[in-house]
C-alpha cells in the first residue's frame, strides 16, 4: 500500500515540475487516480511544502471560474551534485526545479586519498549550504557523479583510470558523512541521464554520449535506461585497438584508440604528454595544458590540425557503436567537445559514414557539468522518485512547528 502511494505521490510531483500551473482534476486524468485520492496527495504535497498553488488569471471557458494550478516550489527543498573526477571536483547545490542555487570548486589536497577526499568534498558541500541560508534540513538528497565504476549492486566503487582508490563502499561512505540519500553513478551516465531528463535531449529515449577530455568514456540510454551491462562496467570505450601502431598508451597497448582521439593523444603529438600518468598531481597539470592547446588551436593551423585529426579519429572509432546502437541523438561533452576544431572532424566523420542521428556538441550548446548532472540525477532518483518519503518529511515540519510552538510559550 505504502509502495503504491509513493508511487503516485512521485508521479504527481514529476507531472507537476513537467506542466507548471496543471490543476487537480487534469492531474487525475493524467494519472488515473481519483478526484478523492488527487485531492489527499495535493493535501500532503502542500503541507510537506514541495508544491504551491496558483492560480490562473484566464477565466474558465466564459463560465468566470478561476483555475487553481499548482506548481513546484522550487525553495521547498535542496539537493546537492558532487563530482569526483580527476581534475574536476566539485559541489553543486541546485533547488527543487533544478536551477543551481551555489557551487564551489574543490582542490583536494591529496586525491589519491580517498578518506580525506570525502571529507575535504562533504565539508565544502557543507559551507555552501551554509554561505546560501538554506537550512540544513531542507537538504534532501545527493548524487554523485564519479570518474570511475561501482560495482552492479552500484554501491562499491569497483575501479577508476586515475583515481586508484582501494575497493570501499563510497555510497555509504558519503551517506555516513552527509547524513543524507546518496545516489552514485559514473560520470558519463549520470550527464546522459540530466541531459535526457531535463537538458538537449529531454524526452528523448536512445542517446549515445561520449565525453572526450585527457580520456574517453560513454553512456548509452537505450529504450530510456542506463545501459550498464553485465558488470554494470558498459560504456568504457577508451582502450581499444585503433588498428594503426603508433604511441604506447598508458594501457600497454601500442594501437589503442586513446593514443588517437584523446587529449592524451592530443598532447603525445605536441610532445606535451607526461608519461608518468599514474601520478595525480601530473593529470591535474597535463589537464591544465589540454586546454591551453585547444585554445591555441583556434589560431594556430598546425595544432588544429592535430586536434582535428583526434576528432575524425574519435568519429571513426564510434561509427560501430553507433550502428549497433542505433540512437535518436549523439552527444560529444568533456573538454574536447567544447572545442569546435574537434567536434566538428568528429561530426564530419561520423555522417561522411552514413550516421544519421542528430549530433550535439558541448561547443553547440551547454550541456550539464559533472556536478549539475549529479544534482540532477539526485532530483531524478531520490525527489522525483517512488523512493522519496514524503511522510517522513510531514513528520519533520510538524517537528519543526511543535519546537516553535514550545519557543512561544517559554517566552
Ligand atoms: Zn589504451
Amino acid at each position: 500500500m505504502d509502495t503504491m502511494r509513493n508511487f503516485n505521490r512521485a508521479s504527481v510531483m514529476k507531472l507537476v515540475l513537467e506542466s507548471p500551473g496543471i490543476d487537480r482534476s487534469r492531474l487525475a486524468v493524467e494519472t488515473g487516480l481519483t478526484n478523492a485520492t488527487m485531492t489527499r496527495i495535493v493535501q500532503e504535497l502542500l503541507g510537506a511544502g514541495f508544491v504551491t498553488e496558483t492560480t490562473d488569471q484566464k477565466v474558465n471557458q466564459g463560465r468566470g471560474r478561476r483555475r487553481t494550478g499548482l506548481e513546484i516550489n522550487a525553495k521547498g527543498g535542496y539537493v546537492l551534485g558532487l563530482s569526483i573526477l580527476a581534475f574536476n571536483t566539485s559541489v553543486v547545490l541546485a533547488d527543487l526545479s533544478g536551477a543551481m542555487i551555489g557551487t564551489v570548486s574543490v582542490e583536494p589536497t591529496d586525491l589519491s586519498d580517498a578518506r580525506r577526499t570525502m571529507d575535504e568534498i562533504c565539508d565544502a558541500a557543507e559551507k555552501v549550504i551554509i554561505e546560501h541560508g538554506v537550512e540544513r534540513d531542507q537538504v534532501l538528497a545527493a548524487g554523485v557523479a564519479i570518474a570511475g565504476y561501482l560495482d552492479v549492486k552500484g554501491g562499491t566503487w569497483l575501479h577508476s583510470p586515475y583515481l586508484r582508490w582501494p575497493p570501499f563502499d563510497v555510497r555509504k561512505s558519503l551517506a555516513n558523512r552527509l547524513n543524507l540519500p546518496i545516489v552514485v553513478e559514473n560520470v558519463n551516465r549520470c550527464i546522459a541521464v540530466a541531459e535526457t531528463r531535463i537538458g538537449c535531449c529531454a524526452g528523448m529515449t536512445d542517446v549515445f554520449l561520449v565525453r572526450a577530455a585527457l580520456g574517453l568514456g560513454a553512456a548509452t540510454i537505450s529504450n530510456g535506461k542506463v545501459l550498464r551491462g553485465h558488470n554494470n562496467t558498459a560504456g568504457q570505450i577508451g582502450h581499444f585497438l585503433e588498428g594503426r601502431v603508433g604511441t604506447m598508451c598508458s594501457c600497454a597497448k601500442p594501437d589503442c584508440i586513446t593514443m588517437a582521439a584523446s587529449g592524451w593523444a592530443i598532447l603525445d603529438q605536441l610532445e606535451l604528454r607526461d608519461t608518468a600518468v599514474d601520478r595525480l598531481d601530473l593529470i591535474e597539470d597535463q589537464g591544465s595544458k589540454l586546454l591551453a592547446v585547444l585554445e591555441q588551436a583556434k589560431s594556430d593551423k598546425d595544432v588544429a590540425h592535430i586536434v582535428r585529426r583526434a576528432g575524425a579519429a574519435l568519429g571513426h572509432h564510434c561509427v560501430t557503436m553507433l550502428r549497433a546502437l542505433d540512437p535518436e541523438q549523439i552527444l560529444l561533452t568533456g573538454p574536447l567537445g567544447r572545442s569546435a576544431i574537434y567536434g566538428q572532424a568528429f561530426r564530419e566523420n561520423l555522417v561522411r559514414n552514413g550516421i544519421s542521428a542528430e549530433i550535439i556538441t558541448a561547443h553547440d550548446k551547454s550541456i550539464s557539468t559533472p556536478a549539475m548532472a549529479a544534482s540532477a540525477l539526485s532530483l531524478a532518483e531520490s525527489i522525483y522518485s517512488p523512493s522519496f518519503d514524503v511522510q517522513k518529511m510531514l513528520t519533520r515540519k510538524s517537528d519543526n512547528a511543535r519546537a516553535s510552538e514550545k519557543t512561544v510559550l517559554v517566552l
